[in-house]
């Protein structure tokens, strides 16, 4: 089958690799899509970041989507659109007991800690599949992935209906985390982006728009009752726990290797919450995500830049997303 295996920085092959061998209790999927990712593209560029040395060349894609071949449980007809599950805990785990995975001390993340589905074919667990509405396309259903960690992000704020979320970067998943903020209820939304095409994007889908940029732009909302920061821009803590209402919450969702300070006296007087949020369950974030992709409330269209065949992932996927800042997702049609 084809493949595109990570050899090491800027080397990205597309290459013929046997079938992927299953193990037990397993059965192959066909892909059909497969999103980019920037932390594809970290490891793209300066990689092998996540992805573990010895395992290299490894075939990348953790936002994936596949068609069933065989039912193995006889639930689920051939062709039928399925996420895969790309969490495994090591089952053996204060954290996997408590079905954690995500926070397992030892997890592997398809497609960034072992071959993951940016190929015609994968290994997967069907008793941990999420059947796709027939109703919903494979490029909306290919946002399950990054529409998991929005509806995990937003799960980590105690309230949203009723209340002003703010959310920093208006990129692929901010501009997601924004909607399921109003999908979930929240009174307001605004979206903070200093780029005037991400800016229209976001206005486009009804959200207020302001520059973090310019200073006037920052202080014009009152403080907020969450804030997601989605930016990953460095020394962005501080700043945005200052935007939140006493008790409010701060998720950090975009995330950057350096520590950062802020004041910790302001920071325990006015009880605020900094929060992180990372890896997604099947069952829970994922389902979620898709019955949300599957209704009226999330709109992808927008979000989605381009779909290119498995051969253009190098010159219209990782080139473009390091030229073109105004780029949202770039996704790869496996199956041409
Ligand atoms: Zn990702
Ligand atoms: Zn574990």
């Amino acid at each position: 089958m084809r493949a595109a295996r990570f050899h090491g920085p800027k080397d990205l092959r597309i290459e013929e690799v046997p079938k992927p061998q299953v193990p037990e209790g397993q059965t192959l999927v066909a892909m059909e899509r497969v999103g980019i990712c920037g932390t594809d593209l970290e490891e793209y560029l300066i990689g092998p970041v996540i992805i573990p040395k010895m395992r290299m060349p490894m075939i990348i894609g953790h936002e994936y989507l596949g068609r069933v071949i065989e039912d193995p449980l006889g639930k689920l007809k051939p062709g039928t659109l399925v996420v895969p599950d790309g969490i495994v805990g090591c089952g053996n785990c204060y954290y996997c007991d408590r079905h954690e995975e995500g926070i397992c001390k030892s997890y592997e993340c398809i497609g960034l800690t072992c071959d993951g589905g940016m190929a015609e074919f994968m290994a997967t667990d069907p008793t941990r599949w999420i059947e796709v509405p027939s109703h919903v396309s494979a490029d909306v259903a290919v946002f399950a992935e990054p529409m998991s960690v929005a509806v995990r992000a937003l799960n980590k704020v105690p309230t949203i209906p009723g209340t002003k979320v703010a959310v920093t970067g208006g990129g692929t998943v901010g501009l997601l985390i924004a909607q399921v903020a109003r999908a979930f209820g929240a009174a307001q939304v605004v979206v903070y982006e200093p780029n005037p095409v991400r800016q229209a994007v976001a206005r486009g889908l009804g959200f207020e728009t302001l520059n973090p940029l310019i200073e006037k732009e920052w202080a014009h909302c009152d403080e907020f009752d969450s804030l997601l920061e989605c930016s990953g821009v460095k020394g962005t803590t501080a700043k945005s726990l200052e935007k939140l209402r006493n008790a409010g919450t701060l998720v950090l969702v975009g995330f950057r290797p350096e520590e950062e300070s802020f004041h910790l006296l302001n920071f325990v007087l006015s009880e605020k919450r900094i929060q992180g949020t990372a890896a997604h369950m099947w069952d829970v974030d994922v389902a979620a995500a898709i019955a949300l992709l599957a209704g009226p409330a999330i709109d992808t269209k927008p979000l989605l830049t381009d779909v290119i065949a498995l051969d253009e992932v190098v010159s219209k996927g990782f080139d473009r997303l390091i030229s073109d800042k105004n780029a949202f997702k770039i996704v790869v049609d496996t199956t041409r």
